[in-house]
């Protein structure tokens, strides 16, 4: 059924609208019209939200993420179709679920993801987010040394063939032997290339941008630390205008007086904001077995045995609340950083990421504290408690 929803502050990439009608046909975002003159003849012919003053938003976007309440990647298809419902309860409408190289793992993804073709209401699986295996094993952080690999083409190959052209972002190392062939190789496939897990330095970094990396995996976390004498990947990262970073915002993974320095040099243009959370994400605090290690979860932070920071316990909704907090963004920066921006980072903003015509149709109703008061996905209502 067609939707018109009225009264709604309409979070837009770059202003909060008052004033307008969100008009919904069809699973996709029909239009945004002034409310008069056009509300007396709309509301005879589709279903009307009076939106009670909520804002409304577009649904969150999370190109980094394993795992979130209980469910992660590595725990077999059901778990992530499971992951797939309880992110959409969390406002994330779609996301890229992101892991390192594991054949059985990227097996499962796909198989979810076949599933979630049917009509369930769930969060998107836009494609796959590989963190390897083509990294520094010197900046593995939690990923299996098993799992990184030096390139080869062959290797490469079986990667494309196992993910069955759903790769869509892939973290490399660019320091490594061969890089730029493997940089090559995956803009010829058309997969994102973002530098992580990697100390490269400030050239080899600058280098790896003009060779095709558009963007960083986790700025600052599994990098080499900003030196004044030696800057490394971090600066050349910041001081280049076209590469977008991806920042996870807990409070613990960066520094709030650092995240003012990103925002010194960057926009809500470049900054993606990303959970990299994991299945203690949304529990209790405690001790959970992840991949074939154990992590515990405390006041919010992830660490392993041996005290590594080990993913994160954010929500995407959570970070942009935190955004606000730590920063002096404004409300509609920070869910661009959560939205459009990651969207547009992968490729997918002609369907995704903000409340334009003719997009799809996933939005979010906040209250002023940015509680979920709705969820509407590809048209059709979810929740809503107005
Ligand atoms: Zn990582």
């Amino acid at each position: 059924m067609d939707l018109l929803i009225k009264n709604a502050r309409i979070i837009t990439p770059d202003k909060i609208l008052t004033d307008h009608l969100l008009c919904i046909s069809r699973g996709k975002i029909k239009d945004i019209l002034l409310k008069k003159p056009y509300y007396s003849q709309l509301k005879r012919t589709v279903k009307t939200i009076d939106a009670g003053g909520l804002y409304v938003s577009p649904g969150l976007v999370d190109i980094h993420i394993q795992g979130f309440k209980g469910e992660d990647v590595w725990s077999g298809p059901e778990s992530v179709f499971r992951l797939s419902r309880s992110l959409l309860s969390s406002g994330t409408t779609s996301f890229v679920p992101t892991t390192h190289f594991h054949e059985q793992t990227i097996r499962d993804i796909i198989q979810a993801r076949a599933r979630l073709e049917e009509d369930t209401p769930v969060s998107e699986i836009l494609g796959i987010h590989l963190e390897g295996p083509f990294i520094n094993p010197l900046k593995k952080g939690m990923i299996p040394l098993s799992s990184i690999q030096r390139y080869n083409p062959r290797l490469l190959d079986n990667i494309l063939k196992l993910t069955q052209d759903q790769l869509i972002l892939m973290t490399i190392a660019p320091e490594m032997p061969n890089s730029a062939e493997l940089i090559k190789q995956l803009k010829k496939k058309r997969i994102v290339i973002a530098a992580g897990h990697t100390k490269a330095d400030f050239e080899q970094a600058n280098q790896s941008f003009k060779q095709g990396v558009s963007q960083i995996t986790h700025l600052f976390n599994a990098m080499e630390p900003i030196h004044h004498r030696k800057p490394g990947g971090i600066m050349a990262a910041l001081l280049n205008p076209g590469i977008s970073v991806q920042i996870i915002v807990d409070g613990h993974h960066i520094h709030p007086a650092v995240l003012q320095l990103v925002l010194e040099l960057k926009s809500s243009d470049n900054v993606i904001l990303i959970t990299d959370a994991v299945k203690a994400a949304g529990l209790k605090d405690g001790y959970y077995k992840m991949s074939g290690q154990t992590i515990c979860l405390k006041k919010g932070k992830v660490v392993s045995k041996r005290g590594i920071l080990s993913g994160s316990a954010l929500s995407l909704l959570g970070a942009v609340k935190n955004m606000l907090k730590f920063t002096h963004v404004s409300l509609a920066e920070a869910i661009k950083m959560a939205t459009l921006t990651p969207a547009r980072s992968i490729g997918f903003d002609r369907r995704k990421g903000s409340l334009t015509k003719g997009k799809d149709a996933d939005l979010i109703f906040l209250n002023d504290k940015l509680q979920i008061r709705g969820i509407i996905k590809n048209g059709k209502i979810i929740t809503l408690s107005l």
